[in-house]
């Protein structure tokens, strides 16, 4: 298992376990979402957006087809 990403409060590398679906532990986990915020400005990454984008096209598309019918 990997070992946490977070910091002590003496500002050490925190020497325990990640928990399995983040680089964090149970205890340091609200330094990743912390980590998240800060990371990027924007709330949506261009993946997502696209991702988004193409849904939403999709479901609109369907909806045109149906009504047109
Ligand atoms: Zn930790």
């Amino acid at each position: 298992m990997a070992q946490c990403d977070g910091k002590t409060k003496k500002g050490d590398r925190c020497k325990r376990d990640a928990r399995a679906e983040s680089p964090f532990c149970a205890i340091h986990q609200d330094q990743e979402i912390r980590a998240r915020s800060v990371g990027s400005d924007q709330p949506w990454d261009n993946d997502s957006l696209v991702k988004a984008a193409i849904g939403f096209g999709l479901v609109a598309a369907i909806f045109l087809f149906r009504f047109r019918r």
